[in-house]
Protein backbone atom coordinates (compact mmCIF):
# COMPACT_ATOMS: atom_id res chain seq x y z
CA UNK A 1 0.00 0.00 0.00
CA UNK A 2 1.49 3.50 -0.60
CA UNK A 3 2.52 5.56 2.38
CA UNK A 4 3.21 8.45 -0.81
CA UNK A 5 1.48 11.37 1.07
CA UNK A 6 1.21 15.07 0.65
CA UNK A 7 2.02 16.67 4.14
CA UNK A 8 -0.52 17.18 6.80
CA UNK A 9 -3.03 20.64 6.61
CA UNK A 10 -5.55 19.04 9.50
CA UNK A 11 -4.48 22.20 11.89
CA UNK A 12 -5.94 24.60 8.93
CA UNK A 13 -9.64 25.80 8.58
CA UNK A 14 -12.02 23.56 6.37
CA UNK A 15 -12.25 26.04 3.88
CA UNK A 16 -8.25 25.79 3.32
CA UNK A 17 -8.47 22.19 3.56
CA UNK A 18 -10.61 21.51 0.28
CA UNK A 19 -8.20 23.44 -1.99
CA UNK A 20 -4.94 22.30 -0.80
CA UNK A 21 -4.70 19.31 1.45
CA UNK A 22 -3.65 16.06 -0.67
CA UNK A 23 -1.71 17.94 -3.36
CA UNK A 24 1.46 16.29 -4.18
CA UNK A 25 2.88 18.62 -7.11
CA UNK A 26 4.98 16.16 -9.85
CA UNK A 27 8.71 17.20 -11.24
CA UNK A 28 6.54 19.90 -13.54
CA UNK A 29 5.09 21.96 -10.29
CA UNK A 30 1.82 22.53 -12.14
CA UNK A 31 -0.81 24.41 -10.18
CA UNK A 32 -3.67 22.27 -10.35
CA UNK A 33 -4.00 18.56 -9.23
CA UNK A 34 -1.79 16.02 -11.79
CA UNK A 35 -3.77 13.28 -13.37
CA UNK A 36 -1.82 10.65 -12.87
CA UNK A 37 -4.17 7.80 -15.81
CA UNK A 38 -2.16 5.19 -15.64
CA UNK A 39 -3.52 1.88 -14.72
CA UNK A 40 0.30 0.70 -13.59
CA UNK A 41 4.04 1.71 -12.80
CA UNK A 42 7.37 1.17 -13.60
CA UNK A 43 10.21 0.36 -11.34
CA UNK A 44 14.17 1.05 -11.67
CA UNK A 45 15.39 -2.12 -10.90
CA UNK A 46 13.65 -5.93 -9.78
CA UNK A 47 14.80 -4.81 -6.37
CA UNK A 48 12.72 -1.67 -6.26
CA UNK A 49 9.74 -3.97 -7.80
CA UNK A 50 10.38 -6.83 -5.16
CA UNK A 51 10.65 -3.86 -2.35
CA UNK A 52 7.06 -2.11 -3.52
CA UNK A 53 5.28 -5.79 -3.14
CA UNK A 54 6.51 -6.11 0.58
CA UNK A 55 5.59 -2.58 1.22
CA UNK A 56 9.17 -1.64 2.36
CA UNK A 57 9.08 1.16 -0.71
CA UNK A 58 6.30 3.44 -0.20
CA UNK A 59 5.45 3.53 -4.15
CA UNK A 60 2.64 2.24 -6.02
CA UNK A 61 1.96 -0.89 -7.83
CA UNK A 62 -1.49 -0.94 -10.00
CA UNK A 63 -4.43 1.25 -9.75
CA UNK A 64 -6.58 -0.96 -8.62
CA UNK A 65 -4.34 -0.90 -5.25
CA UNK A 66 -3.98 3.14 -5.23
CA UNK A 67 -3.15 5.68 -7.34
CA UNK A 68 -1.44 9.00 -6.68
CA UNK A 69 -4.49 10.98 -7.92
CA UNK A 70 -7.17 8.86 -6.28
CA UNK A 71 -5.01 9.05 -3.40
CA UNK A 72 -5.06 12.80 -3.42
CA UNK A 73 -8.59 12.64 -3.30
CA UNK A 74 -8.66 10.30 -0.29
CA UNK A 75 -5.92 12.10 1.36
CA UNK A 76 -8.26 15.40 0.83
CA UNK A 77 -11.53 13.93 2.05
CA UNK A 78 -9.85 12.31 5.07
CA UNK A 79 -8.39 15.90 5.91
CA UNK A 80 -11.48 17.31 5.64
CA UNK A 81 -13.35 14.65 7.69
CA UNK A 82 -11.51 14.73 10.16
CA UNK A 83 -10.74 11.09 9.14
CA UNK A 84 -7.59 9.01 9.96
CA UNK A 85 -8.16 7.16 6.42
CA UNK A 86 -10.52 7.02 3.21
CA UNK A 87 -10.72 4.68 0.84
CA UNK A 88 -12.30 6.07 -2.28
CA UNK A 89 -14.92 3.99 -4.98
CA UNK A 90 -16.44 3.72 -7.71
CA UNK A 91 -20.17 4.63 -6.50
CA UNK A 92 -21.68 6.13 -3.33
CA UNK A 93 -23.40 2.31 -3.58
CA UNK A 94 -19.68 0.64 -3.86
CA UNK A 95 -18.44 2.50 -1.00
CA UNK A 96 -22.07 1.42 1.19
CA UNK A 97 -22.10 -1.59 0.24
CA UNK A 98 -17.95 -2.31 0.85
CA UNK A 99 -18.44 -0.44 4.05
CA UNK A 100 -21.68 -2.83 5.02
CA UNK A 101 -20.55 -6.19 3.72
CA UNK A 102 -16.95 -6.23 3.92
CA UNK A 103 -16.12 -6.22 7.90
CA UNK A 104 -19.38 -8.73 8.20
CA UNK A 105 -20.33 -12.82 7.68
CA UNK A 106 -22.46 -14.85 7.46
CA UNK A 107 -24.27 -15.39 11.16
CA UNK A 108 -23.84 -11.62 12.01
CA UNK A 109 -26.80 -8.82 11.91
CA UNK A 110 -27.40 -5.57 10.96
CA UNK A 111 -29.86 -3.30 12.53
CA UNK A 112 -30.51 -0.18 10.29
CA UNK A 113 -32.96 3.04 10.75
CA UNK A 114 -36.09 2.00 7.63
CA UNK A 115 -35.74 5.75 6.15
CA UNK A 116 -33.38 5.19 3.82
CA UNK A 117 -31.81 5.78 0.05
CA UNK A 118 -33.43 3.20 -1.69
CA UNK A 119 -30.26 0.76 -3.40
CA UNK A 120 -29.11 0.87 -0.04
CA UNK A 121 -32.17 -0.49 1.57
CA UNK A 122 -31.71 -2.64 -0.88
CA UNK A 123 -28.46 -4.06 0.43
CA UNK A 124 -29.47 -4.42 3.84
CA UNK A 125 -32.70 -5.95 3.26
CA UNK A 126 -32.68 -8.28 0.30
CA UNK A 127 -28.20 -8.83 -0.63
CA UNK A 128 -27.23 -9.03 3.33
CA UNK A 129 -29.76 -11.74 4.51
CA UNK A 130 -28.94 -13.70 1.26
CA UNK A 131 -25.08 -14.02 2.52
CA UNK A 132 -26.55 -15.50 5.70
CA UNK A 133 -26.23 -11.80 7.12
CA UNK A 134 -29.49 -11.25 9.10
CA UNK A 135 -30.93 -7.32 9.09
CA UNK A 136 -33.67 -5.41 11.34
CA UNK A 137 -35.17 -2.48 9.89
CA UNK A 138 -36.32 0.08 12.64
CA UNK A 139 -37.74 3.71 13.31
CA UNK A 140 -34.17 5.28 13.38
CA UNK A 141 -36.03 8.11 15.44
CA UNK A 142 -37.14 5.85 17.75
CA UNK A 143 -33.90 5.37 20.01
CA UNK A 144 -35.64 2.49 22.10
CA UNK A 145 -35.80 0.79 18.66
CA UNK A 146 -32.18 0.61 18.01
CA UNK A 147 -31.76 -1.05 22.18
CA UNK A 148 -34.54 -3.39 21.64
CA UNK A 149 -33.10 -4.74 17.77
CA UNK A 150 -29.89 -5.49 19.05
CA UNK A 151 -28.81 -9.40 19.69
CA UNK A 152 -26.05 -11.17 20.87
CA UNK A 153 -25.22 -11.40 17.23
CA UNK A 154 -25.48 -7.31 15.87
CA UNK A 155 -22.09 -6.24 14.46
CA UNK A 156 -23.10 -2.94 12.88
CA UNK A 157 -25.90 -0.31 12.74
CA UNK A 158 -26.29 1.76 9.54
CA UNK A 159 -28.50 4.96 9.25
CA UNK A 160 -28.51 8.00 6.91
CA UNK A 161 -29.05 11.46 8.68
CA UNK A 162 -30.85 13.77 6.77
CA UNK A 163 -32.57 10.99 5.68
CA UNK A 164 -33.25 10.94 1.96
CA UNK A 165 -36.43 12.05 1.39
CA UNK A 166 -38.67 13.04 4.25
CA UNK A 167 -34.82 14.73 6.07
CA UNK A 168 -35.56 13.49 8.97
CA UNK A 169 -32.70 13.98 11.31
CA UNK A 170 -31.47 11.16 13.58
CA UNK A 171 -29.52 11.53 16.66
CA UNK A 172 -25.89 9.99 15.81
CA UNK A 173 -23.92 10.77 19.12
CA UNK A 174 -27.06 8.83 20.84
CA UNK A 175 -27.01 6.04 18.64
CA UNK A 176 -23.88 5.87 18.79
CA UNK A 177 -23.59 5.23 22.64
CA UNK A 178 -26.11 2.53 21.98
CA UNK A 179 -24.32 0.65 19.26
CA UNK A 180 -20.67 0.85 20.89
CA UNK A 181 -22.69 -0.72 24.13
CA UNK A 182 -23.64 -3.44 22.07
CA UNK A 183 -20.15 -4.03 20.76
CA UNK A 184 -21.41 -2.91 16.97
CA UNK A 185 -20.06 -0.47 14.86
CA UNK A 186 -22.23 2.31 13.50
CA UNK A 187 -21.91 3.68 9.77
CA UNK A 188 -23.15 6.77 8.95
CA UNK A 189 -24.06 7.87 5.33
CA UNK A 190 -23.06 11.17 5.35
CA UNK A 191 -24.90 12.40 1.63
CA UNK A 192 -27.48 14.54 2.36
CA UNK A 193 -25.79 16.41 5.26
CA UNK A 194 -22.45 16.76 3.26
CA UNK A 195 -19.03 17.31 5.20
CA UNK A 196 -19.47 20.82 5.71
CA UNK A 197 -22.35 20.68 7.91
CA UNK A 198 -22.12 17.33 9.61
CA UNK A 199 -18.77 14.98 10.79
CA UNK A 200 -20.37 12.16 11.99
CA UNK A 201 -17.18 10.52 13.24
CA UNK A 202 -16.60 13.21 16.16
CA UNK A 203 -20.37 12.91 17.01
CA UNK A 204 -19.02 9.28 17.99
CA UNK A 205 -19.95 7.08 14.39
CA UNK A 206 -17.00 4.36 13.14
CA UNK A 207 -17.62 4.02 9.37
CA UNK A 208 -18.65 7.35 7.19
CA UNK A 209 -19.79 6.78 3.17
CA UNK A 210 -20.37 9.44 0.64
CA UNK A 211 -21.51 9.44 -2.74
CA UNK A 212 -19.46 11.68 -3.84
CA UNK A 213 -21.76 11.89 -7.15
CA UNK A 214 -23.76 14.40 -5.31
CA UNK A 215 -22.42 17.61 -3.53
CA UNK A 216 -19.20 16.63 -3.59
CA UNK A 217 -18.81 16.56 -7.88
CA UNK A 218 -21.60 19.23 -7.80
CA UNK A 219 -21.69 19.70 -11.35
CA UNK A 220 -23.38 16.52 -12.42
CA UNK A 221 -20.65 14.35 -13.96
CA UNK A 222 -19.12 11.82 -12.40
CA UNK A 223 -19.91 8.85 -10.33
CA UNK A 224 -17.76 8.25 -7.12
CA UNK A 225 -17.97 7.18 -3.70
CA UNK A 226 -15.36 7.15 -0.56
CA UNK A 227 -15.46 5.16 2.84
CA UNK A 228 -13.96 6.89 5.80
CA UNK A 229 -12.77 5.59 9.17
CA UNK A 230 -9.79 5.06 11.71
CA UNK A 231 -6.67 3.79 10.12
CA UNK A 232 -7.18 0.41 11.82
CA UNK A 233 -11.06 -0.14 11.16
CA UNK A 234 -9.27 0.94 7.12
CA UNK A 235 -7.11 -1.63 7.38
CA UNK A 236 -8.49 -4.75 9.29
CA UNK A 237 -11.73 -4.77 7.68
CA UNK A 238 -12.44 -2.48 4.27
CA UNK A 239 -8.74 -2.49 2.31
CA UNK A 240 -8.33 -6.27 1.45
CA UNK A 241 -12.26 -6.03 0.13
CA UNK A 242 -11.45 -3.26 -2.39
CA UNK A 243 -8.17 -4.08 -2.87
CA UNK A 244 -9.08 -7.75 -3.89
CA UNK A 245 -13.09 -7.26 -5.41
CA UNK A 246 -11.71 -3.77 -7.26
CA UNK A 247 -14.72 -0.99 -7.21
CA UNK A 248 -11.96 1.05 -7.59
CA UNK A 249 -12.44 4.61 -8.29
CA UNK A 250 -10.61 5.74 -11.64
CA UNK A 251 -8.05 8.49 -11.66
CA UNK A 252 -9.77 10.71 -13.70
CA UNK A 253 -13.33 10.06 -11.74
CA UNK A 254 -10.69 11.32 -8.66
CA UNK A 255 -9.44 14.28 -10.65
CA UNK A 256 -12.99 15.73 -11.11
CA UNK A 257 -13.66 14.92 -7.33
CA UNK A 258 -11.17 16.78 -6.22
CA UNK A 259 -11.63 20.03 -8.37
CA UNK A 260 -15.45 19.54 -7.31
CA UNK A 261 -14.22 19.86 -3.36
CA UNK A 262 -11.93 22.89 -4.21
CA UNK A 263 -15.29 24.56 -5.18
CA UNK A 264 -17.66 22.90 -1.97
CA UNK A 265 -17.52 24.69 0.74
CA UNK A 266 -18.57 28.25 -1.81
CA UNK A 267 -21.67 25.86 -3.61
CA UNK A 268 -23.00 24.06 -0.33
CA UNK A 269 -23.22 27.28 1.66
CA UNK A 270 -25.20 28.83 -1.41
CA UNK A 271 -27.21 25.79 -1.57
CA UNK A 272 -27.98 26.05 1.70
CA UNK A 273 -29.03 29.68 1.61
CA UNK A 274 -31.24 29.09 -1.58
CA UNK A 275 -33.04 26.18 0.52
CA UNK A 276 -33.17 28.30 3.82
CA UNK A 277 -34.91 31.11 1.55
CA UNK A 278 -37.33 28.14 -0.54
CA UNK A 279 -38.35 26.36 2.47
CA UNK A 280 -39.39 30.17 4.25
CA UNK A 281 -40.92 31.21 0.64
CA UNK A 282 -42.90 28.19 0.70
CA UNK A 283 -43.81 27.42 4.33
CA UNK A 284 -47.73 27.73 5.26
CA UNK A 285 -48.57 28.17 1.18
CA UNK A 286 -52.14 26.75 0.66
CA UNK A 287 -51.54 24.54 -1.63
CA UNK A 288 -48.86 22.79 0.56
CA UNK A 289 -49.44 19.92 2.90
CA UNK A 290 -46.54 20.20 4.85
CA UNK A 291 -42.96 21.65 4.65
CA UNK A 292 -39.63 19.62 6.33
CA UNK A 293 -36.53 21.45 6.13
CA UNK A 294 -33.65 20.80 8.98
CA UNK A 295 -32.42 24.36 10.10
CA UNK A 296 -36.34 25.58 10.23
CA UNK A 297 -37.65 26.09 13.89
CA UNK A 298 -40.89 24.32 12.65
CA UNK A 299 -38.25 21.20 12.03
CA UNK A 300 -39.75 17.93 14.38
CA UNK A 301 -36.12 17.23 15.46
CA UNK A 302 -34.90 20.88 15.62
CA UNK A 303 -33.28 20.15 18.50
CA UNK A 304 -30.82 17.42 17.04
CA UNK A 305 -30.09 19.32 13.98
CA UNK A 306 -28.85 22.41 16.54
CA UNK A 307 -26.98 19.70 18.62
CA UNK A 308 -25.06 17.72 15.87
CA UNK A 309 -25.38 19.88 12.23
CA UNK A 310 -23.14 23.46 11.54
CA UNK A 311 -25.89 24.17 8.94
CA UNK A 312 -29.03 23.32 7.76
CA UNK A 313 -29.77 21.50 4.25
CA UNK A 314 -29.18 21.69 0.41
CA UNK A 315 -32.67 20.14 0.02
CA UNK A 316 -36.29 20.93 0.73
CA UNK A 317 -39.14 18.02 1.19
CA UNK A 318 -42.93 19.33 0.94
CA UNK A 319 -46.33 17.55 -0.05
CA UNK A 320 -48.58 19.54 -2.23
CA UNK A 321 -52.38 18.76 -1.56
CA UNK A 322 -54.34 16.60 -3.99
CA UNK A 323 -51.56 13.70 -4.42
CA UNK A 324 -49.72 12.27 -7.33
CA UNK A 325 -52.13 13.89 -9.82
CA UNK A 326 -51.44 17.65 -8.53
CA UNK A 327 -47.57 16.66 -7.48
CA UNK A 328 -47.22 16.08 -11.45
CA UNK A 329 -49.10 18.98 -12.54
CA UNK A 330 -46.53 21.09 -10.57
CA UNK A 331 -43.64 19.70 -11.39
CA UNK A 332 -44.62 19.90 -15.61
CA UNK A 333 -45.49 23.29 -14.72
CA UNK A 334 -41.94 24.36 -13.54
CA UNK A 335 -39.59 26.22 -16.04
CA UNK A 336 -36.81 26.64 -14.06
CA UNK A 337 -35.94 24.03 -11.75
CA UNK A 338 -35.65 20.43 -13.42
CA UNK A 339 -37.33 17.36 -12.83
CA UNK A 340 -34.55 14.82 -12.22
CA UNK A 341 -33.76 12.24 -9.17
CA UNK A 342 -30.50 13.49 -8.59
CA UNK A 343 -29.18 15.87 -6.14
CA UNK A 344 -26.04 18.11 -5.13
CA UNK A 345 -26.23 19.64 -8.59
CA UNK A 346 -25.19 23.67 -9.55
CA UNK A 347 -28.93 23.19 -11.18
CA UNK A 348 -31.69 23.13 -8.77
CA UNK A 349 -33.02 19.78 -8.91
CA UNK A 350 -36.94 18.63 -7.98
CA UNK A 351 -37.85 14.56 -7.32
CA UNK A 352 -41.08 12.74 -6.93
CA UNK A 353 -40.12 10.05 -4.48
CA UNK A 354 -42.73 7.67 -4.55
CA UNK A 355 -42.72 7.26 -8.48
CA UNK A 356 -39.28 7.56 -8.49
CA UNK A 357 -36.21 6.40 -6.09
CA UNK A 358 -38.80 5.09 -3.92
CA UNK A 359 -40.78 3.38 -6.47
CA UNK A 360 -40.14 0.24 -5.62
CA UNK A 361 -41.31 -0.01 -2.31
CA UNK A 362 -44.91 -1.05 -1.43
CA UNK A 363 -47.49 1.84 -0.79
CA UNK A 364 -47.40 0.42 2.77
CA UNK A 365 -43.94 0.86 3.28
CA UNK A 366 -43.97 4.21 1.92
CA UNK A 367 -46.82 5.12 4.02
CA UNK A 368 -44.68 3.91 6.79
CA UNK A 369 -41.71 6.26 6.03
CA UNK A 370 -44.01 8.91 5.69
CA UNK A 371 -43.63 9.46 1.77
CA UNK A 372 -47.29 9.94 0.66
CA UNK A 373 -48.18 10.46 -3.21
CA UNK A 374 -47.94 14.21 -3.04
CA UNK A 375 -44.30 15.01 -1.93
CA UNK A 376 -41.18 16.53 -3.03
CA UNK A 377 -37.65 16.37 -3.31
CA UNK A 378 -36.40 19.58 -3.89
CA UNK A 379 -32.74 19.81 -4.32
CA UNK A 380 -31.25 23.51 -4.15
CA UNK A 381 -29.26 25.24 -6.85
CA UNK A 382 -26.89 27.63 -7.25
CA UNK A 383 -29.08 29.99 -9.37
CA UNK A 384 -30.65 33.18 -7.61
CA UNK A 385 -32.90 32.46 -4.87
CA UNK A 386 -35.41 34.69 -6.40
CA UNK A 387 -35.47 33.06 -9.89
CA UNK A 388 -36.22 29.62 -8.09
CA UNK A 389 -38.56 30.77 -6.12
CA UNK A 390 -41.01 32.84 -8.70
CA UNK A 391 -40.68 29.31 -10.64
CA UNK A 392 -41.44 27.42 -7.92
CA UNK A 393 -44.57 29.59 -6.32
CA UNK A 394 -45.44 30.19 -10.73
CA UNK A 395 -46.10 26.22 -10.99
CA UNK A 396 -48.37 26.22 -7.69
CA UNK A 397 -50.65 28.34 -9.03
CA UNK A 398 -51.21 26.00 -11.80
CA UNK A 399 -52.48 23.14 -9.21
C1 LIG B 1 -27.04 8.80 -4.20
C2 LIG B 1 -26.96 8.22 -2.85
C3 LIG B 1 -26.30 7.01 -2.64
C4 LIG B 1 -25.70 6.20 -3.78
O1 LIG B 1 -24.69 6.88 -4.47
P1 LIG B 1 -24.29 6.57 -6.00
O2 LIG B 1 -23.10 7.43 -6.21
O3 LIG B 1 -25.48 6.95 -6.83
O4 LIG B 1 -24.00 5.12 -6.09
C5 LIG B 1 -26.24 6.51 -1.36
N1 LIG B 1 -26.81 7.17 -0.32
C6 LIG B 1 -27.45 8.35 -0.49
C7 LIG B 1 -28.06 9.02 0.69
C8 LIG B 1 -27.55 8.91 -1.75
O5 LIG B 1 -28.19 10.07 -1.92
Amino acid sequence: MSTIKAPSLSSLHRETRLVHSGTLRSQYGETSDALFLTQGFVYASAEECAARFTGDDPGFQYSRLSNPTVSAFEQRMAELEGAEAARATASGMAAVTAALLAPLQAGDHVVASRAMFGSCRYVVEDLLPRYGIASTLIDGLDLGAWQRAVRPNTKTFFLESPTNPTLDVLDIGAIAEIAHAANAQLVVDNVFATPLWQSPLELGADVVVYSATKHIDGQGRCLGGVILASQALIEEQIQMFLRQTGPTLSPFNAWVMLKGLETLGVRVERQTANAAAIADALAGHPKLARLVYPGRADHPQAATVAKQMRGGSTLVGFGVKGGQAAAFRFLNALKLVKISNNLGDARSLITHPATTTHQRLKPEIRAELNIDDGFLRLSAGLEHQDDLIADLLAALDQI
